[in-house]
């Protein structure tokens, strides 16, 4: 395949709750390690959408297609063999669990069989996503003295256990301060470099406006902006969604 082939493919989807639409026919291709920001005001269906991708809701309408194959009617947990993770998906961590005892768990989902680094051991493979997140020191840690910013970090060396080519980052930054904010943006468009193709959900502007590449947004579960984050954000229809929120 071409490396600018889409690794996402949404197709006219559509998904409504009773007599309800939350998502009205939305198509949008993400490429293969794009950062992409998915915004909107709450209730506008950016969670809806999500459900969709990784399967937790079965639309009523349109398709998924996942480095092009047709996903639509695969269940989540084979959604996630097949490489799309998202964070929160995993069971909360376990408080008296240490930090590498949780990532061995997130690990048992993990996506692809016969991968190379599934070769090695386990805990190496763990060590070496906490060594990646800057987490190494933490690994003999209980999960309960862990920082917010820590915590954090954790949840995403889990979601990185499963070697997703796809992740959903679904409010990673909320309630960290300025400068953690920063520090998980840096860990996150740092596995952007690697091509994993990330799409951020975020209500920190700054910070997803800082990540994407390219920013959509949802109002009322239809796209309303969809391009390079200072376009989206100059978008006159974007601003007034947000009026009022
Ligand atoms: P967002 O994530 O952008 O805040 P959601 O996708 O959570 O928006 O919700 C979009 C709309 O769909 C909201 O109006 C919400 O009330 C509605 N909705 C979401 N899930 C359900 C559900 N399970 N049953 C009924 N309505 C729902």
């Amino acid at each position: 395949t071409s490396v600018d082939a889409p690794l996402l493919q949404i197709d006219g989807l559509t998904k409504t709750f009773g007599g309800f639409t939350a998502l009205d026919n939305i198509s949008v291709d993400i490429k293969k390690g794009e950062r992409f920001g998915l915004i909107g005001p709450n209730g506008s269906g950016k969670t809806t959408l999500i459900n969709c991708i990784s399967g937790a809701l079965r639309q009523n309408a349109g398709s998924v297609m996942f480095c092009g194959e047709d996903i639509t009617q695969l269940p989540p947990h084979l959604r996630a063999r097949r490489g799309i993770a998202r964070s929160f998906q995993i069971p909360r961590p376990f408080k008296s669990m240490t930090v590498l005892e949780n990532l061995m768990v997130g690990l048992d989902f993990a996506s692809v069989p016969g991968a190379a680094a599934a070769a090695l051991p386990e805990e190496e493979v763990a060590m070496s996503i906490l060594a990646r997140m800057g987490l190494a020191a933490k690994a003999g840690a209980p999960t309960d003295t862990l920082s917010q910013v820590e915590l954090r970090k954790m949840e995403l060396a889990r979601a990185m256990a499963m070697r997703p080519k796809l992740l959903i980052s679904d409010e990673a930054m909320a309630g960290l301060s300025h400068s953690e904010v920063d520090e998980v943006l840096d860990l996150l468009i740092s596995l952007g470099d690697e091509d994993i193709t990330i799409i951020m959900i975020e209500h920190i502007m700054q910070a997803v406006m800082r990540f994407s590449k390219r920013m959509m947004c949802l109002d009322a579960g239809r796209i309303i902006a969809l391009g390079a984050p200072d376009e989206v954000m100059a978008n006159k229809r974007v601003q007034e969604a947000y009026l009022g929120t």
